[in-house]
């Protein structure tokens, strides 16, 4: 089978790790007999550069034109303080997510077995849940205003929407992962405070008599927030909405020892799929042969899985990554003293090599 890939490198350390992905790839090209046809596209503070917006026109088109998206990383300190939007590296992939109709992002937090004692916490049943965060509504989509008051200076509001249909497919999401994982659901809102989070509580419920057989809780965020430190072996699907999901996933992903590792995956109900490390584009270590590749190499496990459909292709990418790091290679954000240390290039090399 030929799959066609759209590779949006980015800046800092994305070109280094999507580079590790890529040889990934091919190696499982040739292990499994598929062909990949990548095409590259501009995006983020490169694209800001090369030609002055960092979502260039035709973006999402050329996306379209392929069966998945590799994302690296976009951003940096050099593009972070323009006013314009167009000059800023975060427009780019809110306009990306929302042109491609990406509602639902499906963050993954497991904790390695060799990794086990980089886990900060005390934890008997290891962890691994799956943090289904809804990526298209709510508050950083919503009307946003700044205004001059005549009293009490100046005045700014974002609005935080939601529809029941918004809330239906993202809860479908959550459910349906339930059933191929450990069959829990737990869905975190705020319905004690926000009305959005009310309607969300109502529509998950009525959700839940459809999927009697996935065991569901309510759990208000703040209390998500403590618990994932208390006790994260609890968790097996976690849905929520925007800003929440996206709070909560970076919480659990400190929690399985570095941002280095973790994959994700948005996903809506069509065609492409973008694929990318949660980390950003680290420019304290960019271009120094230093960033761990393993999150971009998780990110094509990913994209096999729930693109393509091939089971075998990725758990053939997380049994390599877990015996290189059994044997006991570690790039440095994952290190402890007296482990061997090897660089980007290496760490994928070895990877490829288990393949
Ligand atoms: P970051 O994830 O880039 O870096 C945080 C820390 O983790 C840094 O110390 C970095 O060196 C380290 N780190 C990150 N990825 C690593 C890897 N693969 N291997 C080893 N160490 C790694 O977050 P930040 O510093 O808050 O953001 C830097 C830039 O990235 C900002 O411009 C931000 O807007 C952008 N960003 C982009 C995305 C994205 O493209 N999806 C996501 C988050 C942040």
């Amino acid at each position: 089978m030929n799959y066609k890939i759209a590779l949006i490198k980015g800046d800092g350390i994305g070109p280094e790790v999507v580079g590790e992905a890529v040889k990934v790839m091919d190696a499982i090209g040739e292990k499994f007999g598929h062909t990949f046809e990548y095409t590259d596209i501009l995006m983020g503070g490169c694209a800001i550069d090369e030609v002055g917006r960092s979502y260039p026109e035709g973006t999402a088109e050329k996306c379209r034109a392929c069966d998945a998206v590799l994302l690296g990383a976009v951003g940096g300190p050099r593009w972070g303080h323009s006013t314009d939007p167009d000059k800023r590296p975060e427009t780019a992939l809110l306009s990306i997510r929302r042109d491609l109709g990406l509602y639902a992002n499906l963050r993954p937090a497991a904790l390695r077995p060799a990794l086990a004692e980089s886990c900060p916490l005390k934890n008997d049943k290891g962890i691994d849940l799956m943090i289904v965060r809804e990526l298209t509504g709510g508050v950083y989509f919503g009307k946003r205003d700044r205004y001059q008051t005549e009293d009490r200076g100046e005045e700014a509001s974002d609005l935080m929407a939601y529809s029941e249909k918004e809330i239906e497919r993202i809860g479908r999401r959550g459910f349906e992962l339930a059933r191929l994982r450990g069959k829990k659901l737990a869905s975190v809102d705020k319905a004690n405070v926000l009305e959005t989070s009310r309607l969300w509580r109502q529509v998950m419920h009525r959700l839940a008599e459809e999927y009697s057989d996935v065991e569901y809780e309510d759990v208000l965020v703040d209390n998500a927030a403590m618990q994932l430190v208390r006790d994260p072996g609890q968790f097996d699907v976690v849905v929520t909405e925007n800003m929440f999901g996206d709070i909560l996933s970076d919480e659990a992903s400190m929690i399985t020892g570095s941002i280095g590792l973790l994959p994700s995956a948005s996903i809506g109900d069509a065609a492409p799929g973008l694929y990318e490390p949660i980390h950003g584009s680290a420019p304290d270590i960019a271009g120094q042969d230093k960033a761990n590749p393993i999150a971009a190499i998780l990110s094509v496990a990913m994209m096999f899985r729930y693109s393509f459909d091939l089971p075998a292709e990725a758990r053939a990418i997380e049994t390599a990554v877990d015996a290189v790091l059994n044997e006991g290679w570690r790039t440095a954000d994952i290190a402890k003293p007296g482990d061997a240390v090897v660089g980007t290039l290496k760490m994928g090399e070895l990877i490829r090599a288990k393949l």
